[in-house]
């Protein structure tokens, strides 16, 4: 079957969703997206995009308007909780661009989620549509959706999230609980002047906690992320509200940057934080699942999303370069084997740091702290960085991919 002909169901609207369904497109493949929520949003917060995934996304198309909202911080500097003091420092700004042809930026969620839905002619995403069932076929898989209508497509391509539907079609594991709980909250960039003066991704870590800093919207605001452990609290929603007192207590003690930022914050939003094991496989002959309904993973290492952009430009190599002679089913499988063994990896570096941020003071704390301060330059970042998922596919001896070929342009 020519690969322009080809009926692609993307099921979820999220940062995977958008992304596979706007690469798909440039490599010549058509696609229709359901979204289970009534309208196309996302929540203020922020989210680190390195350059791993920026590349990705400029090549899409969205450099404008990613240089426009998007905020590109001086550095990554991570501090000691009490007093503040420096335990390590990764160079951001020009010399990330300039190491890895792409910017480090921090960014608004619904300015990125914005962004990448005009992409999209608005007749490509159906919403208020959610997926309730899927039965594969030898020829094509039917979907079937809460409102009762059902869709036929050649291949369904599952970015439906952490508790994806279309992951029950491939394997019944469950969600596993961190212990931990997450409180965030957007506040004006003028509440904050010591990021305002100096952009950059600011962590504290501390005894069983560690706090997160960065601006967005322009430099205008300020987004922040306080972890603590969870007790009984197990809501994934940023709807469900925290109280700001609380985690201002929660942080007693620690030095008065953290204390002036939670204060800062009239409200905040609060999520218990979730992953899942690896799986075995994310594919059959004509499904496959990518972001965090593939690999879904703790926040720890900022990657989450930035592997769920990778993994959508490698799909649609895959798909634009193995399938007209290979069939579905090879395409999936290339991709597979190209994306499980990093994505795996990310996964257990987001585990291990939920450890490793909260070491209580001592010697390991010590330890740790020379290891921060020793791997922190950008070489030690290059493996995660500089990760081309448009040359993968090339680059593993398959085809010339579609966006590798397009490369000056990025
Ligand atoms: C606190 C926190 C901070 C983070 N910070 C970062 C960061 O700085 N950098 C980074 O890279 N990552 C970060 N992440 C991870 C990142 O947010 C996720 O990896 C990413 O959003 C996953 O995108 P997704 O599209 O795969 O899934 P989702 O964002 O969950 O999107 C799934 C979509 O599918 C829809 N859906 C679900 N079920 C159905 C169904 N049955 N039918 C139809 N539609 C359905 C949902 O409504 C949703 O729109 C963070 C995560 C957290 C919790």
């Amino acid at each position: 079957m020519p690969t322009a002909d080809l009926r692609v169901a993307v099921i979820g609207a999220g940062v995977a969703g958008l992304v596979v369904a706007a690469a798909l497109r440039r490599a010549g493949l058509s696609c229709q997206v359901f979204e289970q929520a009534p309208r196309l949003a996302e929540v203020g917060a922020g989210i680190q995009l390195a350059p791993n995934a920026v590349r990705v996304l400029r090549g899409l198309g969205l450099a404008e308007p990613l240089a426009a909202t998007a905020v590109r911080p001086d550095e990554i500097r991570v501090s000691r909780w009490d007093d503040g003091d420096l335990i390590a420092s990764t160079a951001l700004g020009e010399r990330c661009e300039q190491t890895f042809g792409a910017p480090y930026y921090t960014v608004l969620r619904s300015d990125l989620h914005a962004a990448l839905s005009g992409l999209l002619p608005p007749d490509a995403v159906h919403l208020g549509r959610r997926c309730v069932g899927l039965a594969e076929r030898t020829d094509d898989v039917e979907l079937t959706f809460a409102d009762g209508r059902r869709v036929t497509a050649d291949l369904v391509v599952g970015a439906d999230g952490i508790h994806s539907a279309v992951r029950r079609h491939l394997v019944r594991d469950e969600a596993r609980f961190s212990g931990e709980t997450i409180y965030r909250g957007v506040i004006p960039a003028d509440r904050v002047p010591f990021l305002r003066a100096e952009p950059r991704v600011q962590l504290w870590l501390g005894p069983g906690r560690h706090c997160v800093a960065y601006p967005v919207a322009g430099g205008e605001r300020v987004s922040f992320g306080a972890t603590t452990p969870a007790g009984g609290w197990r809501a994934e929603s940023w709807s469900a509200t925290g109280d700001a007192a609380e985690v201002r207590a929660a942080y007693d003690g620690w030095c008065p940057d953290v204390l002036s930022l939670l204060d800062a914050a009239e409200s905040v939003g609060r999520w218990a934080l979730h992953d899942r094991d690896v799986i075995a496989r994310w594919s059959t002959e004509r499904t496959v699942l990518v972001g965090d309904a593939a690999h879904p993973m703790l926040p720890f290492f900022a990657q989450g999303a930035n592997q769920a952009i990778e993994d959508a430009v490698v799909l649609a190599t895959c798909l634009h370069d193995v399938l007209p002679t290979g069939g579905t089913g090879a395409a999936l499988r290339a991709y597979e084997a190209l994306r499980k063994p990093r994505t795996d990896a990310v996964h257990e570096k987001s585990r291990v740091n939920t450890d490793v941020f909260h070491l209580p003071d001592g010697a390991d704390q010590l330890r740790r702290d020379a290891e921060l301060a020793r791997y922190a330059d950008l070489e030690h970042r290059r493996w995660l960085w500089g990760y081309e998922a448009e040359s993968a596919l090339s680059a593993a001896g398959g085809q010339q991919g579609v966006f590798a070929m397009g490369r000056e342009s990025l």
